[in-house]
């Protein structure tokens, strides 16, 4: 198994879990930008959001939900925080499986780099 997620999800590889069900898991960023910088990952192995079929929606929806669940429980979800999706190479997607970063503690600039 070459992906880094799927070696995380399958416990080969540590990492700072903070939540985990049977379809997600959510763990630290190694490398955070701010003080909260949380990945919430499905467990099924999707390499991007280009490949996202229509019976997925309800596993995108609980990622959201998610990061919601887990900005709340950081004490960021009044000041505010960013979610967001990185795809290919002009995005800087790294890790060919899905995730979605969950950024917050800080005042974070806008537009994007
Ligand atoms: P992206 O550039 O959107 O593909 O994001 C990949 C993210 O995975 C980056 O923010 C990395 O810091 C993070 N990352 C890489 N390896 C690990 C790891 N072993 N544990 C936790 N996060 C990681
Ligand atoms: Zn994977």
């Amino acid at each position: 198994m070459s992906c880094l997620f799927c070696r995380i999800i399958a416990r080969e590889i540590p990492a700072s879990i903070v939540y985990e069900d049977e379809r997600i898991i959510a763990f630290n960023d190694i490398n955070p930008q701010a003080s909260t910088h949380v990945l919430v990952v499905p467990k099924r192995h999707i390499a991007t959001l280009n490949d996202l079929q229509e019976a997925d929606d309800a596993l995108v929806g609980e990622l959201v939900r998610r990061a919601a669940s887990i900005a709340r429980e950081r004490g960021v979800d009044a000041a505010g925080y960013r979610t967001l999706f990185n795809t290919n190479r002009e995005a800087g997607q790294t890790v060919f499986h899905i995730h979605l970063h969950l950024i917050g503690g800080r005042s974070l600039g806008w537009p994007p780099g």
